[in-house]
Protein backbone atom coordinates (compact mmCIF):
# COMPACT_ATOMS: atom_id res chain seq x y z
CA UNK A 1 0.00 0.00 0.00
CA UNK A 2 0.98 3.62 -0.76
CA UNK A 3 -0.31 4.73 2.53
CA UNK A 4 0.75 2.94 6.05
CA UNK A 5 -2.43 3.24 8.57
CA UNK A 6 0.10 5.84 10.56
CA UNK A 7 0.01 7.73 7.56
CA UNK A 8 -3.75 7.56 7.16
CA UNK A 9 -4.19 8.55 10.59
CA UNK A 10 -1.89 11.57 10.38
CA UNK A 11 -3.61 12.61 7.31
CA UNK A 12 -7.03 12.21 8.60
CA UNK A 13 -6.02 14.44 12.08
CA UNK A 14 -4.52 17.25 9.81
CA UNK A 15 -7.58 17.57 7.39
CA UNK A 16 -9.63 17.81 10.79
CA UNK A 17 -11.33 14.91 9.58
CA UNK A 18 -14.73 13.91 11.40
CA UNK A 19 -16.53 11.05 9.78
CA UNK A 20 -15.06 8.36 7.10
CA UNK A 21 -17.64 6.33 4.95
CA UNK A 22 -16.88 2.50 4.56
CA UNK A 23 -17.51 2.13 0.70
CA UNK A 24 -18.24 -0.84 -1.02
CA UNK A 25 -20.63 -1.82 -3.82
CA UNK A 26 -23.62 -4.19 -4.02
CA UNK A 27 -24.00 -6.95 -6.78
CA UNK A 28 -26.00 -4.18 -9.11
CA UNK A 29 -23.27 -2.07 -8.82
CA UNK A 30 -24.78 0.48 -6.10
CA UNK A 31 -22.08 2.00 -3.93
CA UNK A 32 -23.01 1.32 0.08
CA UNK A 33 -21.94 3.56 3.54
CA UNK A 34 -21.34 2.83 6.75
CA UNK A 35 -20.17 5.91 8.10
CA UNK A 36 -18.36 5.84 11.10
CA UNK A 37 -16.69 8.84 13.59
CA UNK A 38 -12.80 9.39 13.23
CA UNK A 39 -12.46 7.73 16.73
CA UNK A 40 -12.80 4.32 15.28
CA UNK A 41 -10.50 5.14 12.35
CA UNK A 42 -7.93 2.73 14.07
CA UNK A 43 -10.26 -0.27 14.40
CA UNK A 44 -11.82 0.22 10.86
CA UNK A 45 -7.98 0.29 9.33
CA UNK A 46 -7.69 -3.18 11.46
CA UNK A 47 -10.67 -4.53 9.29
CA UNK A 48 -12.60 -4.47 12.50
CA UNK A 49 -15.69 -3.05 11.49
CA UNK A 50 -19.01 -5.22 10.97
CA UNK A 51 -22.44 -4.64 9.21
CA UNK A 52 -25.35 -6.70 8.58
CA UNK A 53 -25.12 -8.15 5.14
CA UNK A 54 -28.26 -9.24 5.27
CA UNK A 55 -30.12 -5.81 4.54
CA UNK A 56 -27.72 -5.53 1.31
CA UNK A 57 -29.45 -6.76 -2.28
CA UNK A 58 -28.62 -9.77 -2.98
CA UNK A 59 -26.61 -10.46 -0.45
CA UNK A 60 -26.18 -13.09 2.17
CA UNK A 61 -29.45 -14.87 4.20
CA UNK A 62 -29.99 -13.88 7.47
CA UNK A 63 -27.97 -16.74 9.31
CA UNK A 64 -24.93 -15.85 7.98
CA UNK A 65 -25.14 -12.03 7.99
CA UNK A 66 -22.28 -10.90 9.88
CA UNK A 67 -20.29 -9.55 7.17
CA UNK A 68 -16.32 -7.29 7.77
CA UNK A 69 -15.15 -4.30 5.92
CA UNK A 70 -11.12 -4.64 5.27
CA UNK A 71 -10.50 -0.94 3.95
CA UNK A 72 -8.02 -0.92 0.99
CA UNK A 73 -5.80 1.58 2.26
CA UNK A 74 -4.76 2.93 -1.31
CA UNK A 75 -8.29 4.66 -1.61
CA UNK A 76 -7.80 6.55 1.61
CA UNK A 77 -9.35 10.01 0.33
CA UNK A 78 -10.58 13.12 1.87
CA UNK A 79 -13.74 14.58 -0.14
CA UNK A 80 -13.50 18.22 -1.02
CA UNK A 81 -16.70 19.60 -0.52
CA UNK A 82 -17.21 21.05 3.09
CA UNK A 83 -20.46 19.63 5.04
CA UNK A 84 -21.73 21.18 8.33
CA UNK A 85 -20.68 18.33 10.26
CA UNK A 86 -17.30 18.28 9.17
CA UNK A 87 -14.94 16.82 6.82
CA UNK A 88 -15.50 13.22 5.92
CA UNK A 89 -13.46 10.90 4.31
CA UNK A 90 -14.17 7.24 2.57
CA UNK A 91 -12.40 4.10 2.24
CA UNK A 92 -13.15 1.67 -0.50
CA UNK A 93 -13.31 -1.53 1.44
CA UNK A 94 -13.45 -5.78 0.66
CA UNK A 95 -16.03 -7.82 2.34
CA UNK A 96 -14.81 -10.42 4.22
CA UNK A 97 -16.79 -13.22 5.87
CA UNK A 98 -16.31 -13.78 9.90
CA UNK A 99 -14.25 -16.74 8.66
CA UNK A 100 -11.89 -14.12 7.35
CA UNK A 101 -12.58 -15.65 4.17
CA UNK A 102 -13.05 -13.18 0.88
CA UNK A 103 -17.10 -12.88 0.62
CA UNK A 104 -17.95 -14.48 -2.12
CA UNK A 105 -20.70 -11.72 -2.77
CA UNK A 106 -18.54 -8.69 -3.06
CA UNK A 107 -17.98 -8.03 -6.66
CA UNK A 108 -14.36 -6.44 -5.82
CA UNK A 109 -12.78 -9.66 -4.70
CA UNK A 110 -14.16 -11.24 -7.51
CA UNK A 111 -12.57 -8.03 -9.75
CA UNK A 112 -9.65 -9.22 -7.35
CA UNK A 113 -9.49 -12.87 -8.17
CA UNK A 114 -9.21 -12.26 -11.95
CA UNK A 115 -6.56 -9.89 -11.83
CA UNK A 116 -4.80 -12.41 -9.94
CA UNK A 117 -5.09 -14.78 -12.72
CA UNK A 118 -3.67 -12.32 -15.33
CA UNK A 119 -0.92 -11.92 -13.09
CA UNK A 120 -0.50 -15.49 -13.19
CA UNK A 121 0.06 -15.46 -17.41
CA UNK A 122 2.62 -12.07 -16.65
CA UNK A 123 -0.16 -9.31 -17.70
CA UNK A 124 -1.23 -6.23 -15.85
CA UNK A 125 -4.57 -4.86 -17.34
CA UNK A 126 -4.74 -1.21 -17.84
CA UNK A 127 -7.99 0.13 -18.48
CA UNK A 128 -10.20 3.85 -19.36
CA UNK A 129 -13.01 4.86 -18.93
CA UNK A 130 -15.59 7.36 -21.11
CA UNK A 131 -18.56 7.88 -19.42
CA UNK A 132 -21.60 9.58 -20.07
CA UNK A 133 -24.42 10.78 -18.37
CA UNK A 134 -27.08 13.22 -18.38
CA UNK A 135 -27.62 16.44 -16.30
CA UNK A 136 -31.04 17.07 -16.09
CA UNK A 137 -33.37 19.43 -13.98
CA UNK A 138 -35.97 19.42 -11.35
CA UNK A 139 -39.28 20.96 -11.24
CA UNK A 140 -40.56 23.33 -8.92
CA UNK A 141 -41.05 20.73 -5.79
CA UNK A 142 -37.93 18.76 -6.42
CA UNK A 143 -38.86 16.01 -8.82
CA UNK A 144 -36.89 14.70 -11.10
CA UNK A 145 -37.59 15.62 -15.09
CA UNK A 146 -36.17 14.81 -18.22
CA UNK A 147 -35.66 18.49 -18.95
CA UNK A 148 -31.82 20.30 -19.89
CA UNK A 149 -31.11 23.56 -20.15
CA UNK A 150 -29.05 23.65 -22.82
CA UNK A 151 -32.02 22.51 -25.34
CA UNK A 152 -30.91 22.36 -28.83
CA UNK A 153 -27.24 22.34 -28.13
CA UNK A 154 -25.88 24.84 -30.05
CA UNK A 155 -27.34 27.44 -27.22
CA UNK A 156 -25.00 25.93 -25.18
CA UNK A 157 -23.11 29.10 -24.96
CA UNK A 158 -25.47 31.03 -22.87
CA UNK A 159 -24.36 32.91 -19.85
CA UNK A 160 -26.92 30.08 -17.59
CA UNK A 161 -25.46 26.75 -18.73
CA UNK A 162 -25.42 25.69 -14.87
CA UNK A 163 -24.83 21.94 -17.03
CA UNK A 164 -21.49 23.14 -18.12
CA UNK A 165 -20.75 24.82 -14.35
CA UNK A 166 -21.57 21.64 -12.65
CA UNK A 167 -19.59 19.26 -15.24
CA UNK A 168 -16.21 21.67 -14.18
CA UNK A 169 -17.14 21.87 -10.75
CA UNK A 170 -16.99 17.93 -10.85
CA UNK A 171 -13.98 17.82 -12.75
CA UNK A 172 -12.31 20.02 -9.95
CA UNK A 173 -13.67 17.85 -7.41
CA UNK A 174 -11.95 14.89 -8.98
CA UNK A 175 -8.78 16.42 -9.49
CA UNK A 176 -8.89 17.27 -6.22
CA UNK A 177 -9.20 13.37 -5.17
CA UNK A 178 -6.06 12.43 -7.26
CA UNK A 179 -8.28 11.85 -10.68
CA UNK A 180 -5.82 12.29 -13.76
CA UNK A 181 -9.04 13.59 -15.81
CA UNK A 182 -7.81 13.87 -19.74
CA UNK A 183 -10.62 15.24 -21.00
CA UNK A 184 -14.12 16.68 -20.62
CA UNK A 185 -16.96 17.60 -22.79
CA UNK A 186 -20.17 18.21 -24.20
CA UNK A 187 -22.31 15.22 -25.77
CA UNK A 188 -23.77 14.79 -29.05
CA UNK A 189 -27.48 14.92 -27.13
CA UNK A 190 -28.67 18.02 -25.15
CA UNK A 191 -27.57 17.91 -21.45
CA UNK A 192 -25.20 15.30 -22.29
CA UNK A 193 -22.14 15.74 -20.87
CA UNK A 194 -18.60 13.26 -20.80
CA UNK A 195 -15.68 13.40 -18.17
CA UNK A 196 -12.74 10.55 -19.76
CA UNK A 197 -9.99 9.84 -17.08
CA UNK A 198 -6.58 8.49 -17.27
CA UNK A 199 -6.40 4.60 -17.91
CA UNK A 200 -5.25 3.07 -14.55
CA UNK A 201 -4.40 -0.60 -13.40
CA UNK A 202 -8.23 -1.81 -13.60
CA UNK A 203 -8.45 -2.30 -9.66
CA UNK A 204 -8.04 1.24 -9.93
CA UNK A 205 -10.33 2.35 -12.46
CA UNK A 206 -13.18 0.24 -11.30
CA UNK A 207 -12.84 2.18 -7.56
CA UNK A 208 -12.66 5.18 -10.00
CA UNK A 209 -15.98 4.83 -11.63
CA UNK A 210 -17.59 4.16 -8.83
CA UNK A 211 -16.64 7.13 -7.14
CA UNK A 212 -17.00 9.42 -10.29
CA UNK A 213 -20.74 8.60 -10.83
CA UNK A 214 -21.06 9.40 -6.98
CA UNK A 215 -19.23 12.42 -7.14
CA UNK A 216 -21.41 13.54 -10.28
CA UNK A 217 -24.33 13.27 -8.10
CA UNK A 218 -23.31 15.00 -5.50
CA UNK A 219 -21.64 18.31 -7.43
CA UNK A 220 -25.11 18.18 -10.04
CA UNK A 221 -27.41 18.08 -6.23
CA UNK A 222 -25.00 21.02 -5.09
CA UNK A 223 -25.88 23.16 -8.30
CA UNK A 224 -29.92 22.23 -8.53
CA UNK A 225 -29.33 19.78 -11.18
CA UNK A 226 -29.64 15.78 -11.28
CA UNK A 227 -26.99 13.64 -12.72
CA UNK A 228 -28.03 10.36 -14.65
CA UNK A 229 -26.34 7.35 -15.68
CA UNK A 230 -29.47 5.68 -17.19
CA UNK A 231 -28.29 4.80 -20.79
CA UNK A 232 -31.12 6.15 -22.83
CA UNK A 233 -33.04 8.74 -21.52
CA UNK A 234 -34.73 10.74 -23.96
CA UNK A 235 -36.15 8.61 -27.21
CA UNK A 236 -34.62 9.50 -30.12
CA UNK A 237 -31.52 11.22 -28.86
CA UNK A 238 -27.99 9.35 -27.88
CA UNK A 239 -27.91 7.53 -25.28
CA UNK A 240 -24.92 7.73 -22.40
CA UNK A 241 -22.47 5.09 -23.05
CA UNK A 242 -19.05 4.16 -20.83
CA UNK A 243 -17.06 2.65 -23.61
CA UNK A 244 -13.30 1.44 -22.15
CA UNK A 245 -10.33 1.31 -23.52
CA UNK A 246 -7.95 -1.81 -22.07
CA UNK A 247 -4.28 -2.92 -22.42
CA UNK A 248 -2.52 -5.69 -21.06
CA UNK A 249 0.75 -4.69 -19.55
CA UNK A 250 4.11 -7.18 -19.12
CA UNK A 251 7.72 -5.76 -17.40
CA UNK A 252 6.07 -2.33 -18.24
CA UNK A 253 5.47 -2.87 -21.50
CA UNK A 254 2.18 -2.98 -23.55
CA UNK A 255 1.81 -6.16 -25.29
CA UNK A 256 -0.83 -4.87 -27.33
CA UNK A 257 2.09 -3.14 -29.95
CA UNK A 258 3.40 -4.63 -32.47
CA UNK A 259 5.23 -2.70 -35.09
CA UNK A 260 5.93 -5.69 -37.38
CA UNK A 261 2.70 -6.53 -37.96
CA UNK A 262 0.22 -5.31 -40.41
CA UNK A 263 -1.79 -2.80 -37.70
CA UNK A 264 0.31 -2.74 -35.41
CA UNK A 265 -1.02 -4.90 -33.42
CA UNK A 266 0.49 -7.97 -31.67
CA UNK A 267 -0.68 -11.98 -31.84
CA UNK A 268 -1.81 -11.04 -27.69
CA UNK A 269 -3.87 -8.18 -28.78
CA UNK A 270 -6.11 -10.04 -31.70
CA UNK A 271 -6.63 -13.00 -29.36
CA UNK A 272 -7.95 -10.47 -26.85
CA UNK A 273 -10.33 -9.00 -29.41
CA UNK A 274 -10.94 -13.32 -30.42
CA UNK A 275 -12.52 -13.38 -26.28
CA UNK A 276 -13.83 -10.21 -25.99
CA UNK A 277 -16.01 -10.85 -29.41
CA UNK A 278 -16.37 -14.66 -28.52
CA UNK A 279 -17.74 -13.86 -25.30
CA UNK A 280 -19.94 -10.66 -26.47
CA UNK A 281 -23.38 -12.36 -25.98
CA UNK A 282 -22.25 -13.77 -22.54
CA UNK A 283 -20.93 -10.84 -20.95
CA UNK A 284 -23.77 -8.12 -22.55
CA UNK A 285 -25.81 -8.73 -19.19
CA UNK A 286 -23.29 -7.80 -17.16
CA UNK A 287 -21.89 -4.82 -19.40
CA UNK A 288 -26.09 -3.52 -20.00
CA UNK A 289 -27.76 -5.11 -17.06
CA UNK A 290 -30.26 -2.68 -17.15
CA UNK A 291 -33.91 -2.63 -19.64
CA UNK A 292 -33.18 0.58 -20.39
CA UNK A 293 -29.49 -0.34 -21.38
CA UNK A 294 -30.89 -2.06 -24.87
CA UNK A 295 -33.12 1.30 -26.15
CA UNK A 296 -29.26 2.28 -26.21
CA UNK A 297 -27.62 -0.65 -28.04
CA UNK A 298 -29.70 0.33 -31.61
CA UNK A 299 -28.75 1.63 -35.38
CA UNK A 300 -27.49 5.27 -35.65
CA UNK A 301 -26.40 6.59 -32.25
CA UNK A 302 -22.85 5.41 -32.29
CA UNK A 303 -24.20 2.55 -29.98
CA UNK A 304 -22.97 -1.01 -31.12
CA UNK A 305 -25.41 -3.49 -32.40
CA UNK A 306 -23.80 -6.11 -34.29
CA UNK A 307 -19.88 -8.13 -33.08
CA UNK A 308 -17.36 -7.04 -34.98
CA UNK A 309 -13.87 -5.04 -34.61
CA UNK A 310 -12.32 -2.62 -36.23
CA UNK A 311 -9.48 -0.14 -37.18
CA UNK A 312 -11.45 2.08 -38.73
CA UNK A 313 -15.26 2.98 -37.91
CA UNK A 314 -16.76 3.71 -34.61
CA UNK A 315 -20.41 1.06 -35.64
CA UNK A 316 -18.42 -2.23 -34.72
CA UNK A 317 -18.27 -3.53 -30.81
CA UNK A 318 -14.52 -3.52 -30.85
CA UNK A 319 -12.92 -0.56 -32.06
CA UNK A 320 -9.04 -0.11 -32.04
CA UNK A 321 -7.96 3.69 -31.59
CA UNK A 322 -5.10 4.92 -34.29
CA UNK A 323 -2.61 5.67 -31.03
CA UNK A 324 0.09 3.23 -31.23
CA UNK A 325 3.59 2.28 -28.88
CA UNK A 326 2.54 2.52 -25.33
CA UNK A 327 -0.96 3.63 -25.70
CA UNK A 328 -1.95 1.04 -28.10
CA UNK A 329 -5.45 -0.24 -26.92
CA UNK A 330 -8.78 -1.41 -27.51
CA UNK A 331 -12.17 0.28 -27.14
CA UNK A 332 -14.78 -2.10 -26.33
CA UNK A 333 -17.74 -0.16 -26.66
CA UNK A 334 -20.95 -1.19 -25.30
CA UNK A 335 -20.44 -1.28 -21.93
CA UNK A 336 -22.62 1.64 -20.11
CA UNK A 337 -22.73 3.54 -16.81
CA UNK A 338 -25.49 1.55 -15.35
CA UNK A 339 -22.92 -1.11 -15.29
CA UNK A 340 -21.36 -2.82 -12.22
CA UNK A 341 -17.81 -0.87 -12.44
CA UNK A 342 -15.92 -3.95 -10.58
CA UNK A 343 -17.59 -6.92 -12.44
CA UNK A 344 -18.01 -5.37 -15.97
CA UNK A 345 -14.26 -4.93 -15.97
CA UNK A 346 -13.99 -8.50 -14.42
CA UNK A 347 -15.61 -10.03 -17.44
CA UNK A 348 -14.06 -8.02 -19.89
CA UNK A 349 -10.34 -9.06 -18.57
CA UNK A 350 -11.71 -12.45 -18.10
CA UNK A 351 -13.14 -12.63 -21.59
CA UNK A 352 -9.78 -11.03 -22.89
CA UNK A 353 -7.60 -13.70 -21.18
CA UNK A 354 -9.44 -16.72 -22.34
CA UNK A 355 -9.26 -15.42 -25.82
CA UNK A 356 -5.35 -15.47 -25.28
CA UNK A 357 -5.34 -18.52 -23.58
CA UNK A 358 -7.08 -20.33 -26.28
CA UNK A 359 -5.72 -18.28 -29.52
CA UNK A 360 -9.34 -16.93 -30.59
CA UNK A 361 -9.07 -15.18 -33.80
CA UNK A 362 -11.11 -12.32 -33.85
CA UNK A 363 -10.78 -12.85 -38.15
CA UNK A 364 -10.48 -9.81 -40.52
CA UNK A 365 -11.67 -6.34 -39.41
CA UNK A 366 -15.06 -4.92 -40.59
CA UNK A 367 -14.04 -1.58 -42.46
CA UNK A 368 -17.12 -1.04 -44.05
CA UNK A 369 -19.96 0.85 -41.60
CA UNK A 370 -22.16 -1.90 -40.67
CA UNK A 371 -25.64 0.07 -39.71
CA UNK A 372 -26.02 0.43 -43.63
CA UNK A 373 -25.66 -3.74 -44.03
CA UNK A 374 -28.49 -5.11 -44.28
CA UNK A 375 -29.11 -8.47 -43.08
CA UNK A 376 -27.77 -10.42 -45.63
CA UNK A 377 -24.24 -8.90 -45.96
CA UNK A 378 -23.97 -9.06 -42.41
CA UNK A 379 -24.69 -12.68 -42.44
CA UNK A 380 -21.90 -13.24 -45.50
CA UNK A 381 -19.65 -11.95 -43.01
CA UNK A 382 -20.79 -13.74 -40.29
CA UNK A 383 -21.74 -10.28 -37.88
CA UNK A 384 -23.85 -11.29 -35.21
CA UNK A 385 -25.75 -9.18 -33.52
CA UNK A 386 -25.73 -8.27 -29.33
CA UNK A 387 -28.91 -9.86 -27.61
CA UNK A 388 -31.13 -7.01 -27.79
CA UNK A 389 -33.32 -7.08 -24.90
CA UNK A 390 -32.22 -7.92 -21.47
CA UNK A 391 -34.51 -10.79 -21.73
CA UNK A 392 -32.56 -12.49 -24.37
CA UNK A 393 -28.77 -10.79 -23.11
CA UNK A 394 -29.68 -13.23 -19.66
CA UNK A 395 -30.55 -16.06 -21.73
CA UNK A 396 -26.96 -16.16 -22.75
CA UNK A 397 -25.55 -15.30 -18.72
CA UNK A 398 -27.64 -18.10 -17.84
CA UNK A 399 -25.70 -20.78 -19.43
CA UNK A 400 -22.03 -19.54 -19.75
CA UNK A 401 -19.91 -21.50 -17.92
CA UNK A 402 -17.30 -18.64 -18.58
CA UNK A 403 -19.95 -16.31 -16.15
CA UNK A 404 -19.74 -18.88 -13.91
CA UNK A 405 -16.23 -19.06 -13.49
CA UNK A 406 -15.59 -15.33 -13.45
CA UNK A 407 -18.52 -14.17 -10.70
CA UNK A 408 -18.59 -17.35 -8.71
CA UNK A 409 -21.94 -19.40 -8.58
CA UNK A 410 -23.56 -16.75 -5.69
CA UNK A 411 -22.88 -13.46 -8.00
CA UNK A 412 -23.77 -15.15 -10.95
CA UNK A 413 -27.01 -16.93 -9.07
CA UNK A 414 -28.09 -13.23 -7.44
CA UNK A 415 -27.45 -11.32 -10.31
CA UNK A 416 -29.46 -13.70 -12.54
CA UNK A 417 -32.35 -13.72 -10.02
CA UNK A 418 -32.25 -10.00 -9.30
CA UNK A 419 -32.51 -9.39 -13.14
CA UNK A 420 -34.91 -11.91 -13.78
CA UNK A 421 -37.67 -10.27 -11.71
CA UNK A 422 -36.90 -6.71 -12.70
CA UNK A 423 -37.65 -8.55 -16.47
CA UNK A 424 -40.82 -9.97 -15.10
CA UNK A 425 -41.71 -6.44 -13.27
CA UNK A 426 -41.36 -4.83 -16.50
CA UNK A 427 -42.65 -7.24 -19.20
CA UNK A 428 -46.33 -7.08 -17.25
CA UNK A 429 -46.26 -2.82 -17.92
CA UNK A 430 -48.73 -1.35 -19.99
CA UNK A 431 -46.26 1.61 -21.65
CA UNK A 432 -47.21 5.00 -22.77
CA UNK A 433 -45.99 3.82 -26.35
CA UNK A 434 -48.65 1.10 -26.68
CA UNK A 435 -51.28 3.42 -25.24
CA UNK A 436 -50.42 6.12 -27.89
CA UNK A 437 -49.95 2.70 -30.94
CA UNK A 438 -53.21 1.44 -29.97
CA UNK A 439 -56.13 3.14 -28.20
CA UNK A 440 -57.73 5.00 -30.77
CA UNK A 441 -57.02 2.18 -33.99
CA UNK A 442 -58.53 -0.85 -32.44
N1 LIG B 1 -23.11 8.18 -26.89
C1 LIG B 1 -22.53 7.13 -27.70
C2 LIG B 1 -22.82 5.76 -27.09
O1 LIG B 1 -23.89 5.53 -26.71
C3 LIG B 1 -21.05 7.33 -27.90
C4 LIG B 1 -20.71 8.61 -28.58
C5 LIG B 1 -19.23 8.82 -28.64
O2 LIG B 1 -18.59 8.97 -27.63
N2 LIG B 1 -18.65 8.83 -29.79
O3 LIG B 1 -21.99 4.90 -27.00
MG1 LIG C 1 -15.19 9.91 -25.82
MG1 LIG D 1 -18.62 10.01 -25.94
MG1 LIG E 1 -14.90 6.36 -27.13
Amino acid sequence: AKLSKEEILALAAENKVEFIRLQFVDILGIIKNVAITIEQLPAALEGEIMFDGSSIEGFTRIHESDMYLKPDYDTFTIFPWENESGRTARLMCDIYTPADEPFAGCPRNVLKQVIKEAETMGYQMYAGPEPEFFLFEKDEVGNLTTRTHDKGGYFDLSPIDRGGEARRATVIALKKMGFEVEATHHEVAPGQHEIDFKYTPVLKTADNIATFKFVTKIIAMQHGLHATFMPKPIYGESGSGMHVHQSLYQNGENVFYDPDSELGLSEIARYYIGGLLKHARETTAILNPTINSYKRLVPGYEAPVYISWSAQNRSALVRVPSARGDATRLELRNPDPTANPYLATAVMLKAGLDGIKNKIDPGEQTIDNIYEMNYHERRARGIKNLPSSLSEALKYFQTSDLMKKTLGDHIHHHFLEAKKIEWAVYKRQVHNWEIDQYIATY
